[in-house]
C-alpha cells in the first residue's frame, strides 16, 4: 500500500533533514529517505571528521612551539588510532542521536535508496526498496560524491572518502587537487608528520580566493614543509612490487615512493540514479538540478537543496535552504528563500582562512575605480615567543563614497572564529566607518579590522 506524506525529503543530510524536521515543527507529516548513515557528508565524511582532525593538528602544532613558552614536553608517540577511533565514536554518537530526535520529532526514517517514478505514477511517488510513497511535497538532497580522473591507474588512489577510512598514519601521501578539500587534508596530514607532496594543475590553489590570503597560505605551507608542485599534469598512477605508488607526468616527469594518493579533484552530484528523467526534473550537462531563488526546480512539488544543485556546497547553506523552503511551504511565508549573497566561508587550513564577499579582483571587476582596499599584515602575538613566526593578512574591500564593505578576507591564527561576528554586520550592509566606529578588543587579532588605515 503507497503511504503518503505532506513532505518527503530524498537525502539524510544537512538539507533534508533541515528540511524535514522544521516542516514537522509546523505539524507537518514528513519522512526522511536515507540509503546510508544518518547525518550524510557533513557527519560521516565531510566537516566533522575533518574538524576533528584539524583539531588533532592544532594539539600536534601547540605541542611544536610549546618549548617556546616554557614546557619542556617530550612528545613520544601520536597514535593515529586512538584519534581514528575516538572520532568515530563521536560521529557514532551523532548518528544515534539523529535516530532519536527523527523519532521523537515524529518524522518517519526510511532506509534504502529512493528513485522517482515518473508522472505516470501518482503526484511525487517515489519507490524505496520495491515500497511506494507519495508526498505533496518533494525535497531532493542527495548531495554529491568526490570525483576520480579518467586516468590510467587512478583506482589505486583514494579519495577524501578513503581519507577517514584510514586507520594508519600514511608516512608519505601525494594529495591532488586545489580546492578546499586538497588544502586542507594536505594541512593536517603535514601537521600531524606525514610528507605530503600537493600537486596543483594550476600555478596557484583556491583559484576562486583572494590572491592575499592564497598567497600567503602557500607561503605558510611551503613553510610548514608541505611540497606544493604547481602546473602539474598526471598521465598515470602505478604500484610498485613494494607497494609503493609512483606518479608519473606529463613531459616525463615522475614523482616516487608515496604510500597513498589523494584524489580531491572536486565533487559530482548524485543525480545519476534518481530517476529524475522520468519524472521530468531538470538537470544541467554536469548532473546538478537548476533551481529558482525558491528552491523550485523546473516541476511543481519538487524542490531540490543543498550540494546537489551546484550552489555553494556548503552545510549551512543546506541547511538554511531547507529550513526556508518549509517555512515557505508549511509556515505561511511565501516570499521565504535564501539569499546566496556573502555567504562567509571558512577554508580549514593551517592557518585557516575565513572569506566572505567579493574579492578584490571582482570587485574592481564590477565597481572599477570606486573601489578602495584597506589591508594589513602582522605576527599574531602567539608568536612573539616563538621560533616560527606564522603571519597574519587582512583586507577589507569597500565601494564607493561610503566605503560600504563588499569583501573581508582573513587568514591566520583565529581567523575561523573571527569571521562569522563580522559577517552579520556585512550582511546588514556595514561601511568602513562602522568598523571604525566600534571600539577594539585588545589584545587580539581581530581588533585589527576595526582599526585598518
Ligand atoms: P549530503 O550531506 O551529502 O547528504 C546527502 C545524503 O543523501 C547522503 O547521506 C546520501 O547517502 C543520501 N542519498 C544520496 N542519494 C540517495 C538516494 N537516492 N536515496 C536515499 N539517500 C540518498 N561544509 C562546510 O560548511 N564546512 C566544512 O568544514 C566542510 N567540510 C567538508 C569536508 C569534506 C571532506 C567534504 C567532502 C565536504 C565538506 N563540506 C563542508 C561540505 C558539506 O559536507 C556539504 O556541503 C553538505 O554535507 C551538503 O549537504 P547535503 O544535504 O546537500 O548533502
Ligand atoms: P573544489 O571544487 O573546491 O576544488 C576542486 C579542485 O580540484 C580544484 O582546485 C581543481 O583545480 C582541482 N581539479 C579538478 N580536476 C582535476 C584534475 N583532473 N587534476 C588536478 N586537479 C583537478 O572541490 P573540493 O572537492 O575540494 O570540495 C568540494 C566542495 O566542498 C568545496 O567547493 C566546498 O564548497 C565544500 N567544502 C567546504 C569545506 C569548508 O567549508 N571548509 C571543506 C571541504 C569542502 P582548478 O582550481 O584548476 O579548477
Amino acid at each position: 500500500m503507497t503511504k503518503h506524506y505532506d513532505l518527503i525529503a530524498i537525502g539524510g543530510g544537512s538539507g533534508g533533514i533541515s528540511a524535514v524536521e522544521r516542516a514537522a515543527k509546523y505539524g507537518a507529516k514528513c519522512a526522511l529517505i536515507e540509503q546510508g548513515k544518518m547525518g550524510g557528508t557533513c557527519v560521516n565524511v565531510g566537516c566533522v571528521p575533518k574538524k576533528v582532525m584539524w583539531f588533532g593538528a592544532h594539539v600536534a602544532h601547540t605541542l611544536s612551539i610549546a618549548s617556546n613558552y616554557g614546557f619542556d614536553v617530550d612528545v613520544k608517540n601520536f597514535s593515529w588510532d586512538t584519534l581514528v577511533k575516538a572520532r568515530e565514536k563521536y560521529i557514532a554518537g551523532i548518528n544515534n542521536w539523529y535516530h532519536t530526535y527523527l523519532k521523537d520529532s515524529d518524522i518517519d526514517e526510511i532506509s534504502g535508496t529512493a528513485r522517482l517514478l515518473g508522472r505516470s505514477f501518482s503526484k511525487n511517488s517515489v519507490e524505496v526498496n520495491g515500497q511506494q510513497f507519495t508526498a505533496d511535497h518533494l525535497v531532493i538532497a542527495p548531495g554529491g560524491f568526490p570525483i576520480v580522473p579518467e586516468i590510467k591507474g587512478a583506482d589505486l588512489g583514494m579519495t577524501s572518502d578513503g581519507f577517514f577510512a584510514l586507520t594508519e598514519q600514511p608516512k608519505r601521501v601525494a594529495v591532488v587537487g586545489g580546492g578546499y578539500i586538497a588544502v586542507e587534508l594536505a594541512g593536517v596530514l603535514n601537521t600531524l608528520g606525514t610528507d605530503v607532496d600537493l600537486l596543483l594543475r594550476r600555478q596557484h590553489f583556491l583559484a576562486q580566493l583572494d590572491t592575499s590570503v592564497r598567497d600567503a597560505l602557500m607561503e605558510e605551507m611551503a613553510n610548514n614543509g608541505v611540497n606544493v608542485l604547481p602546473s602539474i599534469s598526471i598521465s598515470s598512477i602505478s604500484k610498485t612490487d613494494s607497494g609503493k605508488l609512483n606518479i608519473s607526468c606529463q613531459g616525463g616527469h615522475e614523482l616516487k615512493d608515496f604510500d597513498t594518493v589523494i584524489w580531491a579533484t572536486g565533487r559530482a552530484p548524485n543525480t545519476l540514479d534518481l530517476g529524475l528523467d522520468k519524472a521530468g526534473v531538470a538537470m544541467d550537462k554536469s548532473g546538478f538540478i537548476p533551481v529558482d531563488k525558491f528552491q523550485n526546480t523546473n516541476v511543481s512539488g519538487i524542490y531540490a537543496i543543498g550540494d546537489v544543485t551546484g550552489q555553494a556546497a556548503l552545510t549551512p547553506v543546506a541547511i538554511a535552504a531547507g529550513r526556508r523552503l518549509s517555512d515557505r511551504l508549511f509556515n505561511n511565508q511565501p516570499e521565504r528563500h535564501l539569499d546566496y549573497d556573502n555567504i562567509p566561508t571558512v577554508v580549514f587550513s593551517h592557518p585557516p582562512i575565513g572569506t566572505i564577499g567579493l574579492t578584490e579582483e571582482e570587485a574592481r571587476e564590477l565597481h572599477g575605480d570606486a573601489v578602495k582596499v584597506y589591508s594589513t599584515q602582522f605576527t599574531n602575538m602567539y608568536y612573539a615567543l616563538t621560533d616560527h613566526k606564522q603571519k597574519t593578512v587582512m583586507k577589507l574591500v569597500t565601494v564607493g563614497a561610503k566605503e560600504k564593505i563588499v569583501g573581508c578576507h582573513i587568514i591566520g591564527q583565529g581567523a575561523d572564529e573571527m569571521l562569522q561576528g563580522f559577517a552579520v554586520a556585512i550582511k546588514m550592509g556595514a561601511t568602513k566607518a562602522d568598523f571604525d566606529n566600534t571600539v577594539a578588543i585588545h589584545p587580539t587579532s581581530a581588533e585589527e579590522l576595526v582599526t585598518l588605515r
